[in-house]
């Protein structure tokens, strides 16, 4: 059955009988047990608007069907992404809906799994990133890249859900369910905090390394050290890429190079940036807010490309002239499909790299949403969801 097929017929199987494993029990074997055939009612943080304090809710899991694995969260880190989409800031061109469950950086054991499932088996550890549906067929999801699917992919959040209705709800959740094809396989031994980054921030740096073919000692820069900026820096490093990072925090630059940078400056120094003029084959901006670009686009060498991951809106201080002189691009990335998202994972677990990253409770994320927009993250918050559930995970 191909994974189209299994979806479809879901609503027919969804009263299969499903093993499951002792609930949350990180590192402990399953017991047997009977889940239920759902849906799973859900603890949840969200916001109630734009602008209120994220806080606790309720929703619904729909029923598993037969492609489906239901996940109890254990860890969710927190992206940007996820600020600018609860305080809908991006409200031109992807309105939020309320309630807006965020989280796209989802740890999780597996509990129950539909009949059809064979990637997964109860007491597994998975996976969710940014996407957790899409068409299966079109020339983008039939060549990995779900995330381009041309009659628009399904969101962890925020996005029209086909099979329940309503928008989805992200991963500050004490469960998910999930088609296969969605779930990432976490490998045995993996430090799993500090992998949940890895399924945003790490495959959406990783991907435009792998499209650009970045190789051992190209120079690339790396332009906001956040959440997706240190990820970008560990993974052109372990590459033997050369790495600069532009910051604008002087705080920064001592930790720039111990992640393995060679070079860190201030974005604002001009002298440096004249001094690198036509340094690099590649450029990842992170930074969150349309900024000036031409300083950067002159750092670059000839055929080099400045890829933004960052800006979402109209990008500023651009001019033709600057792309049209050494032939240079400027282009967009967004994270990678699912086989890519992968690909990062079992990277990261073969190299031992993993995510920085500061541990909170669900009571914290708040604060946190205000520490990352002033700039004070070291490097990723994660949130720990057995807090959310009032249980601690072994
Ligand atoms: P983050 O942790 O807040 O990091 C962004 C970094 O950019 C900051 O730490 C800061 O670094 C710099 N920065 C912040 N505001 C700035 C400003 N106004 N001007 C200049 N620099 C600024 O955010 P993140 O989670 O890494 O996400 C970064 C962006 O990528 C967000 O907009 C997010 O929505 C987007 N994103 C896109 C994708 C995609 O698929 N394209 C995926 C995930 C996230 P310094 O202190 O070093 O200057
Ligand atoms: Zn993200």
């Amino acid at each position: 059955m191909s994974r189209r097929e299994v979806i479809a017929a879901g609503a027919v199987l969804v009263a299969a009988p499903f093993a499951v494993g002792k609930p949350n029990e990180a590192h402990a074997a399953p017991a047997d047990e009977a889940v239920g055939e759902g849906p799973f009612p859900t603890r949840a943080y969200g916001a109630p608007n734009a602008t209120g304090p994220l806080g606790p809710i309720a929703i619904e899991r729909r029923a598993l069907g037969p492609a489906d694995v239901l996940l109890d969260v254990l860890y969710c880190g927190i992206c940007h992404s996820d600020i600018h989409q609860a305080r809908d800031e991006w409200s031109t061109w992807n309105p939020t809906k309320y309630p807006c469950v965020p989280g796209h950086e989802v740890i999780g054991r597996v509990r129950a799994v539909g009949k059809a499932v064979t990637k997964f088996r109860v007491g597994d550890v998975g996976g969710v990133g940014c996407l957790v549906d899409s068409c299966g067929t079109c020339e983008s999801c039939v060549t990995d890249r779900e995330q381009h699917c041309t009659k628009r992919a399904t969101f962890t959040y925020n996005s029209p859900d086909a099979q329940s209705g309503g928008h989805t709800s992200g991963g500050y959740s004490d469960t998910m369910v999930v088609p296969e094809h969605f779930v990432i396989r976490i490998p045995p031994g993996a430090d799993l905090a500090a992998m949940a980054p890895l399924l945003c921030a790490g495959i959406t740096t990783f991907s435009p390394m792998q499209h650009w073919k970045l190789t051992a000692g190209q120079r690339v820069g790396v332009i906001g050290l956040g959440g997706l900026g240190h990820m970008a820096v560990k993974l052109a490093v372990a590459r033997k890429a050369d790495v600069t990072v532009f910051t604008t925090s002087p705080g920064k630059l001592d930790d720039a190079k111990r992640l393995g940078a060679k070079e860190a400056i201030l974005s604002t120094d001009a002298e440096a940036m004249k001094r690198l003029a036509g340094s690099f084959e590649l450029l990842i901006s992170t930074v969150p807010r349309a900024f000036p670009m031409q300083a950067f686009l002159s750092v670059l060498k000839t055929d080099g490309t400045l890829v933004n991951v960052g800006a979402m809106e109209a990008l500023e201080g651009v001019g033709g002239i600057d792309l049209v002189h050494g032939r240079k691009s400027l282009a967009g990335s967004m994270i990678g499909g699912i086989a890519e998202t992968q690909e990062v994972i079992d990277y990261c677990v073969a190299r031992g790299i993993k995510a920085d990253v500061e541990l909170i409770g669900v009571e914290d994320i708040n604060r946190a949403y205000d520490r990352v927009v002033k700039k004070d993250v070291r490097y990723r918050f994660v949130i720990d969801m057995a807090s959310l559930k009032g249980r601690k995970e072994s």
